[in-house]
């Protein structure tokens, strides 16, 4: 269950990848299976019913557990079964083809083949990410879905010099990190209090107060993955996500990373989904216990504790399980404050 809303009442989102059909030639072959298209306002009540999603230009849902495990669209790699909150990040990003692209924490890339079907597959998506295993299903499964410029990274992001070729000249990172899964049906920790974690003897035996402070190590390791994404000197924008429903996770590591990192500021709710309702929560937050890398200063530890106004909460997007039947999941959308061109080269 997640907010009151079971897994199954999670309606189906299916990507259309672009690099091997269009939306219209999906819709029309359902219609030949007996779907029925509704508007896309629509609930999906009956089994054989669909619709065109009303955010991604992408997407087509249909009713809850429909299964497409077996359908050849979905076996072509035509078709990726994807919720619809985690096909966000590389819409919002929106990297022209030819751009250069990081997706710094890819596997098993449902987002890289995304960035891809967006891209046409001209230009460049470097793959990275730590884990061997699921970097190689990263090269399976979007080699499936046709996508041509991805070139796969195992390593650290972390350890990746972003002045070192070829990332020195990337124009937009993706960054989706290790998180709690918390807005995942299977990984909800409603019982949590954000702020409190307590010290290690307060914790000890107290299962509650451990997933406290592991929430607090995660939000400081996602605070140094953001740090080092917009360290890359000609980023233009990043987008940063989770699928937390946890403010430590999310607006927290927004407005530290907003008050560490001067030369980036959030992108206007105009650029980011602007008609998805649903926005980040705005106040202060919680405090992240974090060790910065050297040479990076806070700029406005003046003003503890830090918080969001309700401009910057506008621009964020959260998705709700309960309201949005989608899974609980964040969205930041970070560009460069100075036009990249005005940087030394
Ligand atoms: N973006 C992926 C997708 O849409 O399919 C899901 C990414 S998953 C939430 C987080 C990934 O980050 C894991 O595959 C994990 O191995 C990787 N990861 C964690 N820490 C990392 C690090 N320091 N550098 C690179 N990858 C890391």
């Amino acid at each position: 269950v997640v907010d009151g809303t079971t897994t199954d009442e999670i309606e189906r989102y299916v990507r259309v990848n672009l690099l091997r059909t269009s939306v219209d030639k999906v819709i029309k072959a359902f219609q030949t299976k007996e779907f029925e298209l509704k508007d896309s306002g629509a609930r999906l009540n009956d089994t054989r019913q669909m619709s065109r999603d009303s955010h991604l230009q992408d997407g087509i849902r249909l009713p809850p557990k429909t299964d497409l495990q077996a359908h050849p669209l979905y076996e072509s790699g035509a078709l990726i079964l994807q919720d619809k909150a985690s096909c966000f990040p590389a819409t919002v990003l929106a990297p022209e083809p030819g751009s250069r692209v990081i997706d710094a924490c890819a596997a098993p890339g449902n987002k890289t083949s995304h960035l891809a079907s967006l891209m046409g597959n001209v230009g460049q998506i470097f793959a990275i990410d730590a884990d061997p295993k699921r970097l190689a299903t990263l090269v399976r499964l979007t080699g499936r879905a046709g996508c041509r410029i991805i070139e796969p990274y195992c390593t650290n992001f972390l350890h990746v010099d972003p002045y070192s070729l070829p990332f020195a000249h990337v124009d937009y990172i993706l960054l989706d990190p290790s998180c709690s899964g918390s807005g995942m049906a299977h990984n909800r920790l409603d019982h949590l209090v954000d702020q409190f974690v307590g010290d290690a003897d307060e914790r000890a035996g107290n299962p509650q107060l451990d997933q406290a402070a592991r929430l607090a190590g995660l939000a400081a390791f996602q605070v140094q993955m953001l740090t080092h994404a917009m360290s890359f000197p000609r980023v233009k924008r990043i987008v940063y996500s989770t699928c937390s429903i946890h403010a430590i996770e999310n607006e927290a590591v927004v407005a530290r990373c907003l008050a560490i990192n001067p030369g980036f500021r959030l992108a206007p709710r105009a650029r980011s989904l602007p008609t998805w309702p649903r926005r980040g929560i705005p106040g202060s937050v919680p405090h992240i216990e974090v060790e910065l890398p050297e040479g990076v200063e806070e700029h406005e530890s003046g003003s503890l504790p830090l918080s969001l106004t309700d401009d910057q909460a506008d621009c964020l997007i959260r998705c709700s399980a309960a309201e949005d039947r989608t899974h609980g999941f964040f969205v930041a959308h970070f560009e460069r404050v100075a036009d990249v061109e005005e940087l030394p080269a």
